[in-house]
């Protein structure tokens, strides 16, 4: 099957699963060609619904996740987003489809291995103006750009990090998975002013967030 075929078939399950509502999130999903943020080996899978490796240990999330983020993120025009965990980058490169036009997305890894091939992956596709890839220990953010309208993290937290709560602008959401190394419940927390609205989205399973406001190992 081709690649572009496929990913319609993979979208048109999600719509009917549910975990895509919108056309915005659907033709984003639709655009972004997920078989070349794989390794070659793994590209015949890549139109599954189901987490591959890339890598180190690390996997790219289910599309029904990249989906489901995607849709609680609420994106949109303009925004500026950070990303804790580019991973190999396809999940950054959904939110830059998400954020066009004049948005900008902000992506931290703390493999240097991953970063530099999310850096390739993002090139090869035609993202690498819109998503900056930076290495580094991403549970502190990145002060640099700051603030954020929006903060996606992709590895699991056992506390949402404080500095990334003082990164998001005044309205901004982040969707952090908060738990335990093997089940954590994805949590969106909006900033109004000093105050930090907490919700529950539901369980979810994400490799460990590592680093000084993260897991330690
Ligand atoms: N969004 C990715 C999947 C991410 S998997 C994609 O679309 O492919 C989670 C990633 O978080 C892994 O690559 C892991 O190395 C990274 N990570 C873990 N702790 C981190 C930290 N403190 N800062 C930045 N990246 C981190």
């Amino acid at each position: 099957m081709e690649p572009k075929e496929a990913r319609e078939r993979m979208v048109s399950g999600l719509r009917s699963s549910g975990h895509v509502r919108s056309q915005r999130v659907a033709d984003a999903m639709l655009a972004v060609p997920r078989h070349l943020f794989l390794p070659p080996e793994m590209q015949e899978q890549a139109y599954s619904d189901t987490p591959l490796h890339i890598g180190q240990g690390q996997t790219i999330s289910a599309p029904h996740m990249v989906a489901i983020m995607a849709e609680e993120l609420d994106l949109r025009p303009g925004h500026t987003v950070l990303e804790v965990g580019t991973g190999s980058g396809y999940h950054a490169a959904v939110m830059a489809e998400l954020v066009r036009p004049r948005g900008k997305v902000y992506t931290i890894e703390r493999l240097p291995y991953l970063a530099e091939m999310a850096r390739r992956n993002l090139e090869a596709t035609g993202y690498a103006e819109e998503v900056m890839v930076t290495e580094g220990d991403g549970t502190k953010g990145l002060p640099e750009h700051a603030p954020y309208d929006r903060i996606s993290v992709a590895a699991a937290a056992p506390r949402v990090p404080q500095p990334l709560k003082d990164q998001l602008s005044d309205g901004g959401k982040m969707l952090v998975p908060v738990g335990s190394s093997w089940y954590q419940d994805l949590v969106r927390v909006t900033r109004k002013g000093g105050r930090f609205q907490v919700e529950n989205l539901g369980g979810c399973v994400f490799v460990p967030l590592i680093g000084e406001h993260g897991h330690k190992s």
